[in-house]
């Protein structure tokens, strides 16, 4: 119990719930010293002092003071216990996937009201609204999701330490379209993909990508197609390949590996074929890799210069794919 109220009050310090409820202050001496009218009392003249570094308040008015749950034991006329609670359910103790899917459902509301959004998935072969629906395909307009999240009681706090926001409150997804990364269910990260080109295409949150994509549903097959990007896989399924997954790179991590490893089954490896050759140099890396594991491996040669995202959004088709699949070699 002790711990944890320590962790709270780490969590969510006296400032920063201060200054969510709307308090003003301005600093006193040193830096970590403020002052403000008091919350507990009616007065004109600021005497409610908060020492950041301690986490603590005084009111020479009134003479309180005291710790965050003081605080709201005296403002919300309430006992430590029922303070306590209070502070949970202002997301204190939230768990950080819950935040993540307030935010993903949030961004997949957005998509709905941004044309931008849509035009831009219709442009990259993403045209299924069942497959809009069952990726959870969001988008993150930017400069919106802070206020979103403060009122639903996440404190700017976990939002930062989630990545979501920088120090200033703006977005970390500006212009970005969407994608939920799930392990077992639990959401563990997002994948933003630029609708603009002055950006960096690619971004996650910081933190593990977590392992393949939608594992679950294939980890039990014989055979598994792999690609690096969620484009890539958002139109092989809507092309009815549904043993797919995705590496969210060519680079795999320890956990995804082992995830290939963790039975017989044979492994099509189909990487960008694109000028500079890394793509085909990572899928022979990987095919030899797996081949020291007793993975089978067909390495899947698109046309060159494609990606399996690019050749169906230009026209390929399922019954094509298939051919490229019955021609790959390991
Ligand atoms: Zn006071």
């Amino acid at each position: 119990m002790g711990e944890d109220i320590e962790k709270l009050k780490q969590r969510l310090p006296l400032l920063d719930y201060l200054r969510q409820h709307h308090w003003t202050a301005r600093p006193v001496g040193n830096r970590s010293e403020f002052v403000g009218l008091c919350p507990l009392h009616s007065e004109t003249r600021p005497s409610f002092y908060v020492n950041a570094r301690k986490n603590l308040f005084f009111c020479h008015g009134c003479g309180q003071g005291g710790d965050l749950i003081r605080l709201v034991e005296l403002s919300q006329r309430l006992s430590f216990r029922q303070s306590l609670a209070y502070l949970q359910q202002q997301g204190a103790l939230a768990d950080p996937a819950a935040v993540l899917e307030e935010t993903a459902a949030f961004y997949q509301r957005q998509l709905q009201c941004h044309p931008e959004a849509r035009r831009y998935l219709e442009r990259r072969g993403v045209h299924d609204p069942a497959l809009v629906q069952e990726l959870q395909i969001g988008y993150a307009p930017g400069g919106n999701l802070r206020r979103h999240l403060t009122a639903q009681g996440y404190p700017f706090d976990l939002q930062r330490r989630l990545g979501l926001v920088n120090p200033q409150g703006c977005d970390t997804f500006y212009r970005r379209v969407v994608f939920p990364c799930r392990q077992n269910g639990r959401l563990v990260n997002l994948y933003g993909r630029s609708i603009v080109a002055s950006a960096p295409p690619h971004r996650f949150l910081p933190g593990s990508k977590g392992g393949l994509y939608a594992w679950e549903q294939v980890r039990r097959g014989p055979e598994v197609i792999l690609v690096e990007g969620l484009f890539d896989y958002a139109v092989l399924w809507q092309a009815g390949f549904h043993h797919i997954s995705c590496a969210l790179g060519t680079h795999l991590n320890t956990g995804q590996f082992r995830q290939l490893c963790d039975g017989p089954r044979t492994v099509y490896l189909t990487f960008d074929v694109d000028a500079n050759g890394s793509g085909q140099q990572a899928s022979r890396w990987l095919a030899h890799r797996l081949w020291a594991q007793g993975i089978t491996t067909r390495r899947v040669l698109l046309p060159q210069g494609h990606d399996p995202n690019s050749f169906f959004a230009q026209g390929g088709d399922a019954r094509q794919f298939h051919s490229l699949l019955e021609a790959a070699r390991p």
